[in-house]
């Protein structure tokens, strides 16, 4: 067996491939950035074939560089962007369109039509776990096949192939011997029954979608087949695949219920392992299937949100408001101060999301006096973000039931020590930093290895893991309730229906 497993990891932005060594430490890295399409306001597409083209280059950048042989990589792990659609035909290989991308929204209103009453929407989130939303891949899908011409008839006739990112580099990757997804991802199509772990007939005629189109599902760490190309690869089994929440979720190895990831991007996603429960929210949280380690007899769940304003607060403070001169420089300003002074900001600039779900309220500054500086303005800010994080997660934990076992956090904004100290105070929970962020890419390479031998257990990798840093909270409960209470008290009044009394 190889000394090495490659995680291909396939970005809305870039490709990249990365290579792991048996300390599961990433000791190599290619990337390629590809072109955006954005044909009309509100659309978001890429090329299948630049999609392709750009993960094979990188895989086979990163074995050249690195003169590594197919006998020197034991497998080859996925993880992808999720959601995004592509249809491709079976027997040309042809995609007969532009992949549509998770972010794109052209079927925000077929998604109105379709989902038009209560019970409707209803048995969609019972079944799939998931908010109908344009965001899934199944409107997109009967989006191309209402509007690429001849699509209909080529589907009915069993000629077309659907797939996420990973199907389609799977598929080609094994030169069309496979036409498989993980449960991880088919549990973001809108279409997959995720309690009984099939694709759901009644969402498939709702969809209008023939079945023949659709992928085999099988589990994250299992057999994709084989890699036919690019040929220096060849013969490198394919046997780990996750969307890339998911990977993350494995990568920090939360496996058991309770434990949970945040990255901190642009806007934070936020993962909580529910264990065998499949957890239905009240508070606008989806469902979504965890990836597990082989062997695993049932599946296992998380609980997902998002926040909008995540880093991307910073972004604004620097970009906009001139407060900054970088992102990192926050946390130096934030400290130069002992506390924000009163002041909070409530960063929605976009609605507020789980758990409020507020769409029309807007983002406020409260507490200002002619003693605020912007140092508090920016200490605010930071500390916004980990509120954020903090209601999100006391839905889970009221959704669940389950209390939090700790949060295992990656992304760019997680290197902010204050932000994370801050973080911990405020959840009352340990926070742990691995020194490896490449979590998602991280996590489609230990499915590989689990599947094929190369790690003998989950836990054998957790051992391996290095943690950066923990950060145990500090703040006294008084603190901490104080705190709290004055964030929610400025949500109380960001909500819509305050601001038009
Ligand atoms: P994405 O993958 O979503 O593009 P990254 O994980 O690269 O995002 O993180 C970048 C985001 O993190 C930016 O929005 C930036 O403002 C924020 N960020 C990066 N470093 C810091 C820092 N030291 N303190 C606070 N925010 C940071």
């Amino acid at each position: 067996m190889g000394n090495y497993i490659i995680a291909l990891d396939q970005g809305t932005t870039s490709s990249r491939a990365l290579l792991f060594n048996e300390r599961c430490e990433a000791c190599g890295v290619a990337q390629q950035p590809f072109e955006q399409h954005f044909p009309h306001p509100g659309w978001v597409e890429h090329d299948p074939s630049d999609i392709l083209a750009t993960e094979q280059a990188v895989l086979v950048k990163l074995m050249h560089d690195k003169g590594l042989s197919r006998t020197n990589v034991a497998a080859i792990g996925i993880t992808n962007q999720r959601e995004t659609t592509i249809v491709w035909n079976r027997v040309t290989g042809e995609p007969v369109c532009n992949a549509i991308v998770w972010q794109c929204r052209r079927t925000a209103s077929l998604v109105d039509h379709i989902c038009s009453t209560d019970s409707i929407r209803r048995r969609i989130t019972k079944t799939t776990g998931l908010i109908p939303d344009a965001y899934f891949s199944a409107s997109k899908i009967r989006w191309i096949l209402d509007n690429i011409d001849g699509a209909r008839e080529a589907a009915d006739a069993g000629d077309l192939l659907f797939g996420t990112v990973d199907s389609w580099l799977i598929w080609n990757l094994t030169a069309g011997a496979v036409h498989a997804t993980d449960v991880t991802n088919a549990s973001r199509t809108m279409l997959y029954d995720i309690h009984h772990g099939c694709w759901d007939p009644w969402l498939c005629d709702l969809f209008d979608i023939p079945r023949s189109m659709l992928p085999d599902v099988r589990p994250s760490s299992g057999s994709f087949g084989t890699v036919t190309s690019p040929s220096i690869a060849a013969g490198i089994p394919l046997c780990g695949v996750a969307g890339d929440q998911q990977a993350a979720l494995f990568g920090q190895c939360c496996t058991k219920a309770g434990q949970a990831k945040n990255t901190y991007g642009t806007g934070c996603f936020m993962l909580m392992h529910t264990g065998a429960a499949a957890v239905e929210s009240h508070n606008g949280l989806v469902t979504t299937i965890a990836a597990s380690a082989p062997g695993t007899s049932h599946f296992e769940y998380a609980l997902e949100g998002s926040i909008f304003m995540g880093g991307a607060l910073i972004q604004w403070l620097r970009d906009e408001m001139g407060l900054l001169s970088s992102a990192a420089e926050s946390e130096r300003v934030a400290l130069s101060v002992p506390d924000t002074a009163g002041v909070y900001v409530v960063p929605a600039f976009t609605g507020l999301g789980a758990p409020y779900w507020d769409p029309e309220a807007r983002g406020a500054i409260y507490g200002l006096t002619r003693g605020t500086t912007r140092a508090h303005i920016v200490r605010a800010s930071l500390e916004a973000l980990a509120y954020q994080v903090a209601d999100l997660m006391r839905g889970m934990q009221d959704d669940s039931g389950i209390a939090l076992d700790g949060l295992s956090v990656d992304g760019g904004a997680c290197s902010n020590d204050f932000l994370m100290q801050f973080q911990s105070d405020i959840l009352a929970e340990s926070l742990y930093r691995p020194s490896n962020t490449e979590t998602t890419a991280a996590g489609a390479a230990y499915l590989a290895g689990l599947c094929c031998g190369f790690w003998n257990s989950a836990d054998a990798i957790k051992d391996r893991r290095k943690m950066e840093r923990r950060f145990d909270p500090h703040m006294s409960d008084k603190e901490r309730i104080r705190h709290l209470d004055g964030w929610h008290e400025c949500i109380e009044r960001t909500r819509s229906h305050v601001v038009q009394k």
